[in-house]
């Protein structure tokens, strides 16, 4: 789109030439999202046309709204598990899209306990970097001087695998940080990371956040805003700061580096960076030895204006212990994207976090809305629904997000439940409200009613021999503590007291729940040490039944009650932990390879 960049911004005087084109983009982008929107689709289906998914539709080459809303279905990742699969075992027939599908990008929702695999086309990092490419330019309206320091990002790569048809399966972020957009960038003063390359492209974690952190300290001085991509992260790299001060105090001490991080790119240019600094030393043992970490983060980056990090969301947890930390600075919700699409930015990123709102970019994809109304949750291929267009959305009202991609999703359910707030020009923003289906979520675990009923079933297995079963279970995210962890409380039923399950059986059974959830919840069990050991809390007797009196004396009908199988509500965790009776943990870590089970 031709773009005037002499104009002066609607949203704000802009820092240097270069944001004010950005920024007028965006004004161009969200005048005309219908006729974005319009072209988008056009382009989708002509470039796709020929492909089998289209054909088995009969789509015939149209590209205009009216047929494809009538011709083509809505989707989940489970409607398209046979293309998905084909293409993954090798076949490169022009299945779902007729440019070549570059690699599969690993998401964090699953499905039958796996990372879903989304198939994406090279041209997709263009888009993915465009929208990156907005991000600073909205932030110099409300921050100036970010051009004169630094930020601290704690970034990182995960493992990689391959498809048994070779394709490379992999998360975003990873795919993004290892591909030349990120790696060779060029240089801009507003975007000056502390971390080096090296460091963020190490998949060993430790290694990645121990230079990450090191670096950080090091230029503690220049840095202007720290952050992660989810607030989970930055937490973590807290959590190992309290950890590994007393190491990382000693590099910087005597300018070498900890020989645990073996890595011999992070090694050679650390060696630069690193030099011997007594004084630095002292302040960082000082400001650590500290009992109170009450803003720790203003302690140590005295410069910083904000953090960077998505606070929305699953995220909105761990909000207060970010405030504790950072004293009090803003949260800046910059994006709001995922492995099947970057959909939009916050264009007032210094807002407070309840009041974050997203626009979706409308170049992205083509968007459309299913109006989340409970009564029509079933969705019927005979009688396709009648979904909303990006520019005609309802303020007030909230929906389910549907997209159709360049890479070949059609109509596809992503699961996230949006809500209406307002619009900048035509285009709406959007709060998010939640993403469907997750009950517990620590970091980017998203564990389903289904996945925890399964995996309290497998452990109550080792139960049997002791003639004891469980009568009821619900659950709680704890994230009081870094890591945070899964909670589960147990009403057992004990049918002989002299053969009851010992302490190491009910260990046993917190493991057993462990090996039985989704790989991403063991991933980060295993590989990123971001999730604790779960926990197992025996209840007494006739606790479920207290928490139904409970429910019942605050409005429920005793006819539809149904057990929550998470809980969060401080009322009901100070019944249940006022009655435990014994608390068991997982003893080792579960099974985890980067490979898929499937
Ligand atoms: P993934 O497929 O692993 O990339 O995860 C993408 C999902 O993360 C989205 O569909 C959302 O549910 C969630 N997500 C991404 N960005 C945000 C955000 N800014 N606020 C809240 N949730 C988000």
């Amino acid at each position: 789109m031709a773009v005037d960049s002499t104009l002066p911004s609607p949203l704000g005087p802009p820092a240097c030439e270069k944001d004010a084109k950005a920024l007028q983009f965006i004004e161009e982008i969200t005048k005309n999202v219908d006729s974005v929107q319009e072209t988008v689709l056009g382009e989708i289906l002509s470039r796709n046309a020929e492909t089998e998914y289209l054909k088995r539709y009969k789509l015939n080459g149209a590209t205009d709204r009216k047929t494809f809303k009538s011709k083509i279905p809505v989707v989940t990742y489970e409607d398209l598990q046979p293309e998905i699969q084909r293409i993954a075992n090798g076949d490169k027939s022009p299945i779902l899209s007729a440019h070549p599908i570059s690699e599969f990008l690993t998401s964090s929702g699953t499905s039958a306990g796996e990372r879903k695999l989304m198939p994406t086309i090279h041209e997709e990092l263009d888009r993915r970097q465009l929208l990156y490419s907005l991000l600073m330019p909205v932030m110099n309206l409300y921050v100036p001087g970010l051009d004169k320091g630094k930020g601290l990002y704690f970034l990182f790569v995960k493992a990689e695998t391959k498809t048994p048809g070779g394709l490379l399966a992999r998360p975003v972020l990873t795919s993004y940080y290892k591909s030349e957009h990120f790696k060779t960038r060029p240089y801009d003063p507003f975007n000056v990371y502390t971390s080096p390359n090296e460091a963020i492209l190490c998949a060993d974690s430790f290694q990645s956040m121990y230079s990450q952190m090191l670096c950080g300290l090091i230029m503690r001085e220049e840095v202007l805003r720290v952050g992660a991509v989810f607030a989970s992260g930055l937490l973590r790299a807290i959590h190992f700061l309290q950890i590994n001060w007393k190491q990382l105090a000693h590099d910087i001490t005597t300018g070498t580096l900890n020989p645990k991080v073996t890595d011999a790119s992070i090694r050679e240019c650390m060696s630069k960076i690193l030099k011997p600094n007594q004084e630095l030393a002292e302040f960082i043992t000082k400001e650590c030895l500290e009992e109170n970490w009450e803003g720790i983060i203003t302690r140590i980056w005295p410069n910083t204006k904000y953090l960077d990090v998505i606070v929305t969301g699953a995220m909105a947890q761990y909000i207060p212990t970010l405030e504790y930390y950072s004293g009090g600075l803003p949260m800046a919700c910059t994006m709001y994207a995922s492995s099947e699409c970057y959909f939009g930015l916050n264009l007032k990123p210094m807002c407070k976090p309840s009041e974050v709102t997203y626009t979706i970019m409308p170049n992205m994809a083509y968007f459309e809305f299913w109006p989340h109304e409970s009564s029509t949750s079933v969705l019927s291929r005979d009688s396709p629904p009648r979904l909303v267009d990006l520019a005609d959305l309802e303020v007030g009202k909230e929906y389910e997000l549907i997209i159709t991609t360049y890479a070949g999703l059609c109509r596809y359910r992503v699961g996230d439940i949006l809500q209406v707030t307002g619009f900048h020009n035509a285009a709406p923003q959007f709060r998010f409200i939640r993403r469907k289906n997750v009950l517990l979520s620590i970091e980017s675990d998203k564990t389903d009613e289904a996945e925890l009923q399964k995996a309290m079933e497998n452990a109550s297995v080792l139960l049997k021999e002791f003639n004891t079963s469980v009568v009821e279970y619900t659950s709680y995210a704890d994230t009081k503590e870094i890591p945070g962890h899964y909670v589960i409380y147990w009403e057992l039923l004990i049918k002989d007291p002299a053969n009851a399950p010992t302490d190491a059986v009910l260990n046993q059974c917190c493991l057993q729940m462990e090996e039985s959830l989704n790989s991403v919840y063991r991933q980060s069990r295993v590989a990123d040490n971001s999730i604790g050991p779960l926990e197992i809390r025996v209840v007494k007797d006739g606790t479920f039944e207290e928490l139904m009196d409970y429910a019942i004396s605050r409005g429920a009908s005793i006819n539809q009650y149904k057990v929550p199988r998470c809980v969060s509500f401080t009322p009901i965790m100070e019944l249940l932990d006022s009655r435990v009776v014994s608390k068991h943990f997982s003893p080792a870590l579960p099974h985890w390879t980067p490979e898929r089970r499937r």
